[in-house]
Protein backbone atom coordinates (compact mmCIF):
# COMPACT_ATOMS: atom_id res chain seq x y z
CA UNK A 1 0.00 0.00 0.00
CA UNK A 2 2.39 2.29 1.19
CA UNK A 3 4.53 1.49 -2.22
CA UNK A 4 1.80 2.32 -4.35
CA UNK A 5 1.18 5.59 -2.69
CA UNK A 6 4.70 6.58 -3.35
CA UNK A 7 4.48 5.40 -6.89
CA UNK A 8 0.89 7.67 -7.18
CA UNK A 9 2.98 10.36 -5.19
CA UNK A 10 5.61 10.01 -7.58
CA UNK A 11 3.21 9.98 -10.35
CA UNK A 12 2.03 13.22 -9.70
CA UNK A 13 4.54 15.05 -8.83
CA UNK A 14 6.36 14.07 -12.54
CA UNK A 15 3.46 15.34 -14.14
CA UNK A 16 3.64 18.22 -11.93
CA UNK A 17 6.73 19.13 -13.92
CA UNK A 18 4.72 19.07 -17.13
CA UNK A 19 1.63 20.45 -16.73
CA UNK A 20 1.21 24.28 -16.64
CA UNK A 21 -1.62 24.37 -13.45
CA UNK A 22 -0.85 28.13 -12.74
CA UNK A 23 0.35 30.78 -14.92
CA UNK A 24 3.26 30.40 -16.39
CA UNK A 25 5.23 32.91 -19.16
CA UNK A 26 7.60 31.63 -21.57
CA UNK A 27 10.13 33.88 -22.89
CA UNK A 28 11.76 33.66 -26.25
CA UNK A 29 15.10 35.26 -25.80
CA UNK A 30 17.55 36.31 -28.27
CA UNK A 31 20.85 38.72 -28.26
CA UNK A 32 20.16 41.05 -31.60
CA UNK A 33 17.42 43.01 -29.98
CA UNK A 34 19.49 43.65 -26.75
CA UNK A 35 20.56 47.54 -25.26
CA UNK A 36 24.24 47.51 -25.57
CA UNK A 37 24.22 44.91 -28.69
CA UNK A 38 24.86 46.58 -32.05
CA UNK A 39 27.92 44.69 -33.45
CA UNK A 40 27.98 41.59 -34.55
CA UNK A 41 30.94 40.12 -32.24
CA UNK A 42 28.65 40.89 -29.53
CA UNK A 43 26.30 38.84 -30.43
CA UNK A 44 28.84 35.47 -29.96
CA UNK A 45 27.24 33.50 -27.33
CA UNK A 46 31.06 33.35 -25.33
CA UNK A 47 30.80 36.54 -25.53
CA UNK A 48 30.89 38.08 -21.14
CA UNK A 49 29.30 41.72 -22.09
CA UNK A 50 26.60 40.35 -24.22
CA UNK A 51 25.79 37.68 -21.68
CA UNK A 52 25.50 39.83 -18.58
CA UNK A 53 23.60 42.23 -20.52
CA UNK A 54 21.29 39.66 -21.98
CA UNK A 55 20.43 37.91 -18.28
CA UNK A 56 19.84 41.14 -16.81
CA UNK A 57 17.33 42.31 -19.57
CA UNK A 58 15.65 38.84 -18.91
CA UNK A 59 16.10 38.88 -14.96
CA UNK A 60 14.46 42.46 -15.15
CA UNK A 61 11.35 41.04 -17.40
CA UNK A 62 11.29 37.75 -14.95
CA UNK A 63 10.59 40.43 -12.15
CA UNK A 64 8.20 42.50 -13.55
CA UNK A 65 6.46 39.53 -14.58
CA UNK A 66 6.19 38.10 -10.97
CA UNK A 67 5.42 41.23 -9.49
CA UNK A 68 2.08 40.97 -11.76
CA UNK A 69 1.24 37.85 -10.48
CA UNK A 70 3.27 35.39 -12.42
CA UNK A 71 3.16 31.67 -11.10
CA UNK A 72 6.20 30.42 -13.14
CA UNK A 73 8.73 32.04 -15.75
CA UNK A 74 10.13 30.00 -18.24
CA UNK A 75 13.31 31.62 -20.00
CA UNK A 76 14.45 30.00 -23.45
CA UNK A 77 17.58 30.62 -24.54
CA UNK A 78 17.00 30.44 -28.16
CA UNK A 79 19.99 32.29 -29.79
CA UNK A 80 22.42 30.46 -31.91
CA UNK A 81 22.88 27.50 -30.52
CA UNK A 82 21.43 28.22 -27.05
CA UNK A 83 24.47 28.55 -25.37
CA UNK A 84 23.76 32.18 -24.00
CA UNK A 85 22.35 31.73 -20.93
CA UNK A 86 23.46 30.26 -17.34
CA UNK A 87 21.78 28.91 -14.12
CA UNK A 88 24.16 30.78 -12.45
CA UNK A 89 23.02 34.32 -13.49
CA UNK A 90 19.25 33.51 -14.14
CA UNK A 91 16.72 34.74 -11.74
CA UNK A 92 16.38 32.33 -9.09
CA UNK A 93 12.37 31.94 -9.02
CA UNK A 94 12.76 31.69 -13.66
CA UNK A 95 13.38 28.22 -14.76
CA UNK A 96 15.74 27.61 -17.67
CA UNK A 97 14.91 25.95 -21.06
CA UNK A 98 18.43 25.05 -22.74
CA UNK A 99 18.39 23.49 -26.30
CA UNK A 100 16.78 23.13 -29.43
CA UNK A 101 12.91 22.46 -29.03
CA UNK A 102 10.59 20.21 -31.62
CA UNK A 103 8.61 22.32 -34.35
CA UNK A 104 5.79 23.11 -31.48
CA UNK A 105 8.47 25.23 -28.91
CA UNK A 106 6.80 23.55 -26.15
CA UNK A 107 3.41 25.65 -27.47
CA UNK A 108 1.12 22.17 -26.22
CA UNK A 109 1.98 23.16 -22.42
CA UNK A 110 -0.71 25.74 -22.48
CA UNK A 111 1.64 28.44 -21.29
CA UNK A 112 -0.34 31.62 -20.29
CA UNK A 113 1.42 34.10 -22.21
CA UNK A 114 4.64 34.24 -24.46
CA UNK A 115 7.41 37.57 -24.18
CA UNK A 116 10.26 38.19 -26.58
CA UNK A 117 13.50 39.60 -24.91
CA UNK A 118 16.48 40.59 -26.41
CA UNK A 119 14.55 40.63 -30.05
CA UNK A 120 15.28 41.77 -33.59
CA UNK A 121 13.12 42.83 -36.65
CA UNK A 122 12.90 40.78 -39.59
CA UNK A 123 14.99 40.35 -42.13
CA UNK A 124 15.80 42.79 -44.88
CA UNK A 125 13.81 45.65 -42.78
CA UNK A 126 16.10 49.19 -42.85
CA UNK A 127 16.62 51.19 -39.88
CA UNK A 128 16.78 47.87 -37.93
CA UNK A 129 19.84 46.82 -36.03
CA UNK A 130 20.72 43.10 -37.11
CA UNK A 131 17.92 42.15 -38.70
CA UNK A 132 17.64 38.68 -40.23
CA UNK A 133 15.11 35.94 -40.21
CA UNK A 134 16.00 32.87 -37.74
CA UNK A 135 19.41 32.51 -39.46
CA UNK A 136 21.28 35.30 -41.46
CA UNK A 137 23.56 32.65 -43.00
CA UNK A 138 21.13 30.44 -44.07
CA UNK A 139 18.09 32.38 -45.09
CA UNK A 140 17.53 35.57 -47.31
CA UNK A 141 13.68 35.77 -46.63
CA UNK A 142 10.71 33.76 -45.43
CA UNK A 143 7.16 35.14 -47.10
CA UNK A 144 3.60 33.63 -45.48
CA UNK A 145 0.67 34.08 -47.64
CA UNK A 146 2.62 36.77 -49.42
CA UNK A 147 3.93 38.77 -46.74
CA UNK A 148 7.15 38.70 -45.31
CA UNK A 149 7.86 37.73 -41.60
CA UNK A 150 10.51 36.60 -39.46
CA UNK A 151 11.00 35.21 -36.10
CA UNK A 152 8.36 37.41 -34.50
CA UNK A 153 5.40 36.70 -36.87
CA UNK A 154 6.05 32.78 -37.15
CA UNK A 155 5.98 32.20 -33.26
CA UNK A 156 3.75 34.36 -32.36
CA UNK A 157 1.50 32.58 -34.96
CA UNK A 158 2.83 29.35 -33.46
CA UNK A 159 1.63 30.42 -30.07
CA UNK A 160 -1.65 31.94 -31.13
CA UNK A 161 -2.30 28.28 -32.80
CA UNK A 162 -2.25 27.12 -29.08
CA UNK A 163 -4.33 30.17 -28.42
CA UNK A 164 -1.43 31.98 -26.22
CA UNK A 165 -1.10 35.80 -26.84
CA UNK A 166 2.45 37.39 -26.93
CA UNK A 167 1.79 39.58 -24.59
CA UNK A 168 5.84 41.86 -24.89
CA UNK A 169 8.27 42.29 -26.76
CA UNK A 170 11.89 44.22 -26.10
CA UNK A 171 14.32 45.04 -28.76
CA UNK A 172 14.69 48.23 -31.51
CA UNK A 173 11.96 50.05 -32.90
CA UNK A 174 11.79 47.97 -35.95
CA UNK A 175 10.87 44.71 -34.16
CA UNK A 176 8.43 46.71 -31.68
CA UNK A 177 7.04 47.71 -35.31
CA UNK A 178 6.33 43.69 -36.59
CA UNK A 179 4.78 43.14 -33.19
CA UNK A 180 2.26 45.75 -33.47
CA UNK A 181 1.91 44.88 -37.07
CA UNK A 182 0.36 41.73 -35.82
CA UNK A 183 -0.84 42.24 -32.26
CA UNK A 184 -1.53 45.92 -31.45
CA UNK A 185 -1.98 45.57 -28.07
CA UNK A 186 1.24 44.11 -27.11
CA UNK A 187 3.43 45.88 -24.75
CA UNK A 188 6.78 46.94 -26.28
CA UNK A 189 10.09 48.28 -24.45
CA UNK A 190 12.26 50.23 -26.96
CA UNK A 191 15.16 49.69 -25.85
CA UNK A 192 17.63 50.95 -28.83
CA UNK A 193 16.46 53.01 -31.77
CA UNK A 194 18.55 52.19 -35.20
CA UNK A 195 20.70 54.22 -37.57
CA UNK A 196 21.43 51.00 -39.50
CA UNK A 197 22.32 47.45 -39.70
CA UNK A 198 25.66 47.70 -37.17
CA UNK A 199 24.33 51.55 -35.54
CA UNK A 200 22.14 52.35 -33.04
CA UNK A 201 21.50 55.04 -29.92
CA UNK A 202 21.13 52.74 -26.88
CA UNK A 203 19.69 52.94 -23.95
CA UNK A 204 22.07 52.30 -21.32
CA UNK A 205 21.34 48.51 -19.59
CA UNK A 206 19.95 49.85 -16.29
CA UNK A 207 17.53 52.11 -18.07
CA UNK A 208 16.52 49.55 -20.07
CA UNK A 209 16.14 46.61 -17.23
CA UNK A 210 14.16 49.34 -15.59
CA UNK A 211 11.77 50.40 -18.68
CA UNK A 212 11.53 46.13 -19.27
CA UNK A 213 10.61 45.12 -15.91
CA UNK A 214 7.31 48.16 -15.80
CA UNK A 215 6.83 46.94 -19.67
CA UNK A 216 6.40 43.08 -18.20
CA UNK A 217 4.66 44.33 -15.26
CA UNK A 218 2.13 46.17 -17.38
CA UNK A 219 1.82 43.27 -19.88
CA UNK A 220 0.95 40.88 -17.91
CA UNK A 221 -1.73 42.80 -15.92
CA UNK A 222 -3.68 42.85 -19.21
CA UNK A 223 -3.30 39.20 -19.84
CA UNK A 224 -6.62 38.29 -21.10
CA UNK A 225 -6.94 41.73 -22.98
CA UNK A 226 -4.06 40.76 -25.65
CA UNK A 227 -5.66 38.58 -28.60
CA UNK A 228 -3.47 35.70 -29.77
CA UNK A 229 -2.16 36.17 -33.38
CA UNK A 230 -3.95 33.36 -35.44
CA UNK A 231 -3.48 33.12 -39.23
CA UNK A 232 -6.76 31.58 -40.85
CA UNK A 233 -7.49 29.97 -43.67
CA UNK A 234 -4.91 27.64 -45.86
CA UNK A 235 -1.25 29.12 -45.35
CA UNK A 236 1.79 29.04 -47.95
CA UNK A 237 5.49 29.70 -46.36
CA UNK A 238 8.14 30.32 -48.80
CA UNK A 239 11.58 30.32 -47.45
CA UNK A 240 14.28 31.27 -49.91
CA UNK A 241 17.84 30.42 -48.51
CA UNK A 242 21.01 32.61 -49.13
CA UNK A 243 23.52 31.62 -52.03
CA UNK A 244 25.53 29.49 -49.49
CA UNK A 245 23.06 27.41 -48.64
CA UNK A 246 21.76 27.15 -52.26
CA UNK A 247 19.42 23.81 -52.19
CA UNK A 248 20.95 20.77 -53.98
CA UNK A 249 18.51 19.86 -57.24
CA UNK A 250 17.33 16.25 -56.03
CA UNK A 251 17.05 17.11 -52.46
CA UNK A 252 13.47 15.01 -51.91
CA UNK A 253 10.57 17.06 -50.65
CA UNK A 254 7.67 16.88 -48.30
CA UNK A 255 3.70 16.70 -49.95
CA UNK A 256 2.64 20.01 -51.37
CA UNK A 257 5.76 21.61 -51.48
CA UNK A 258 6.68 23.46 -54.71
CA UNK A 259 10.74 24.20 -55.84
CA UNK A 260 10.47 27.95 -56.52
CA UNK A 261 13.70 28.41 -57.73
CA UNK A 262 16.93 27.18 -56.83
CA UNK A 263 17.36 28.64 -53.32
CA UNK A 264 13.37 28.92 -52.45
CA UNK A 265 10.59 26.51 -51.37
CA UNK A 266 6.82 26.85 -51.22
CA UNK A 267 5.45 24.54 -48.41
CA UNK A 268 1.29 25.00 -48.57
CA UNK A 269 -0.93 23.30 -45.53
CA UNK A 270 -4.96 23.57 -44.96
CA UNK A 271 -3.56 25.66 -42.06
CA UNK A 272 -0.77 27.35 -40.08
CA UNK A 273 0.03 24.30 -39.01
CA UNK A 274 0.44 21.82 -41.54
CA UNK A 275 2.48 24.05 -43.58
CA UNK A 276 4.75 24.95 -40.16
CA UNK A 277 5.32 21.26 -39.85
CA UNK A 278 6.14 20.51 -43.72
CA UNK A 279 8.79 23.76 -43.47
CA UNK A 280 10.26 22.56 -39.81
CA UNK A 281 10.22 18.47 -41.22
CA UNK A 282 12.22 19.65 -44.25
ZN1 LIG B 1 16.82 35.65 -33.93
Amino acid sequence: MLVYRIAILGLLTFSGLYAQTGKTVFLITDAEGVAGVCRQELTDPENAEMRKLLAEEINAAVRGFFAAGADEVYVWDAHDGSRSLSALTIHPRAKLVMGSLGPTMLMERKFSAVAFIGQHARANSSAAVMAHSYSSMGIQRIVINGKEVGEIETRAALAGWFNVPVILLTGDQAAANDLHEIVPDAETAVVKESLGYYSCISLSSLAAQNLIEEKAQAAFQRLGQIEPYKIEGPVSIEVERTTRSTLSPDRPLPPETERVDARTLRFHGKDFMEAWLRWQGN
